[in-house]
């Protein structure tokens, strides 16, 4: 049912030559279910070669077909989703329906980078003398290097490969050793429709090592990352030093704030769906939840209310809701965070704990009172923990959502249209969504700020990120 993983490099897929493999583990039976393949450096400069060549071809392509072979792979995506569900939740977790869902986005997405593949205008300005014509064009940037995490297997490979085969370019993604097998499948759909050997390719192995190898080596001409602020910052130093160009989509800390106008039964419902969506592992979840005094206590009874409806599963259970967290050093993350609060004064007002037996399974759970001193309100739980707070005054509300170095999505609920505007113009993050939940679609922008990071991964300026401006000047004479 579960496919070993080849790596995918010069449009062959193969065994790493030093014949290596890592384990893959389904997080709800912690069985090994698979092998994935092992890059080491041969097999990387393989790929640099590959990509090096595949940059060649593709860049020439015009992108009227390129365009024709990105809507081609999203066809096949939507045919085989029944499969690549299956596949994604066997090694992630995450209920079928949220697979599904997150494979037929990922054909949206194709569908949206192919269209924006045909429209990378540039311009013509308008010269001071009357014989010369003065030009910015748009040409790609060369071959990436693309490492994307485990939370979203699909989603987060598919916007920077589209993006990057959009604009021309070739690339090397080095996807999730956890999740390897539903990337692999996108990049079947790729090569399945037609994409010419060496524009894209696919490598596992140990990151660190790749990622050093990969971004200071001359080929690599744009990196983009999907992870922690930690190891984003890592990789964007040395980006900076080998002065390449880089896009980071880092860690987040969320601030929901619940005024005391807000429709409490909406924003209890809409809230705890967000939050517990992957079992909260999800880089935009909402996770300081600051509720004003006046309604602190209704609105907890509610939100826990809507949690209780959660039912913690197998992903491939049907009428499951939440699946386990994707590996154990999240599991034991998370029970740390917890431990530490409650040891702090945190009052559990639901679950607290992880679930007994096999598999790596917590409770959706909801911390009130949370003192400041926490480690969990200030450093990024990635899981399935709502920290809630009380507040008085709108500006100790925005005081707190900006407090953090992060800055990459926030939520509101109020009905003052005041407020909703006041908000616009002062939280600090990359994405604010009032009175409902915004998702981060193919045509919308979505990045951080601040420690969450640069550049945007959606919407009209993100195949900016893969090519280069030039300007060519030229007399008619
Ligand atoms: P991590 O940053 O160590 O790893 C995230 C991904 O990056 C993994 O798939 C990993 O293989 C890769 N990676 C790690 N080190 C790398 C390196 N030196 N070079 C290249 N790639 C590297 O985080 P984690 O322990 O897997 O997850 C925990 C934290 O990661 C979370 O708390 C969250 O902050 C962050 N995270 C964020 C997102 C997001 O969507 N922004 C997704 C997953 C994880």
């Amino acid at each position: 049912m579960y496919p070993d993983v080849q790596l995918y490099i010069n449009g062959e897929w193969r065994d790493a030559l030093a014949g290596k493999t890592i384990p893959v583990i389904n997080p709800a039976t912690e069985e090994t279910i698979g092998q994935i393949a092992h890059a080491e450096k041969a097999d990387l400069d393989m790929a640099l070669e590959a990509a090096e060549r595949g940059f060649k071809t593709w860049k020439e392509t015009a992108p009227f077909e390129r365009s024709k072979i990105m809507r081609r792979a999203a066809d096949l995506l939507r045919e085989r989703v029944d499969y690549i569900a299956d596949i994604m939740t066997r090694e992630q977790g995450k209920p079928l329906a949220q697979a599904r869902m997150e494979t037929l986005g990922a054909a949206d997405t194709i569908d949206w980078f192919a269209e924006e593949a045909r429209r990378t205008y540039g311009q013509v300005i308008p010269s001071r003398q009357a014989d010369i014509q003065q030009l910015a064009i748009k040409t790609p940037v060369g071959p990436v290097a693309a490492f994307t995490p485990w939370n979203f297997p699909i989603n987060q490979v598919v916007r920077k490969l589209s993006a990057a085969l959009a604009a021309g370019c070739s690339i090397i993604v080095k996807a999730p050793e956890d999740t390897p097998a539903a990337p692999a499948e996108l990049i079947r759909a790729y090569a399945d429709a037609g994409v010419p050997a060496g524009v894209v390719n696919l490598v596992y192995g140990v990151p660190a090592e790749i990622s050093e190898y990969l971004i200071p080596h001359p080929t690599v001409r744009k990196i983009s990352f999907t992870g922690s602020t930690a190891v984003g910052k890592h990789l964007a130093a040395l980006a900076g030093q080998h002065m390449k160009k880089a896009t980071m989509e880092l860690g987040g800390h969320a601030p929901a704030i619940v005024f005391e106008d807000a429709d409490l039964d909406v924003a209890a419902k809409d809230l705890a769906a967000a939050k517990f969506r992957n079992a909260g592992q999800v880089c935009i979840a909402p996770t300081r939840f600051l509720v004003h005094e006046s309604v602190y206590d209704a609105f907890i009874d509610k939100f826990v209310a809507a949690a209780r409806d959660i039912k913690v599963g197998d992903g491939l259970e049907e009428g499951t809701t939440m699946g386990p967290m994707a590996h154990q050093r999240g599991l034991e993350s998370l029970e740390r965070f917890v431990n530490d609060a409650v040891e702090k004064g945190a009052k559990v007002r639901l679950g607290g704990k992880r679930r007994e037996g096999k598999g790596f399974f917590f409770e959706p759970t909801i911390l009130a009172d949370v003192p400041m001193e926490a480690r969990a309100m200030s450093e990024e739980p990635f899981g399935p923990l709502a920290l809630i707070v009380p507040f008085s005054s709108y500006e100790q509300a925005v005081t707190e959502a900006n407090r953090l170095p992060y800055g990459l999505a926030a939520y509101a609920y109020t009905r003052a249209n005041a407020t909703v505007t006041a908000l616009g113009r002062d939280i600090e993050s990359g994405m604010l969504t009032i009175n409902h939940i915004g998702f981060g679609l193919p045509e919308t922008p979505f990045g951080g700020m601040k420690d969450s990071g640069y550049g945007t991964e959606g919407g009209s300026e993100a195949i900016d990120a893969y090519l280069d401006t030039r300007f060519v000047t030229q007399a008619g004479r």
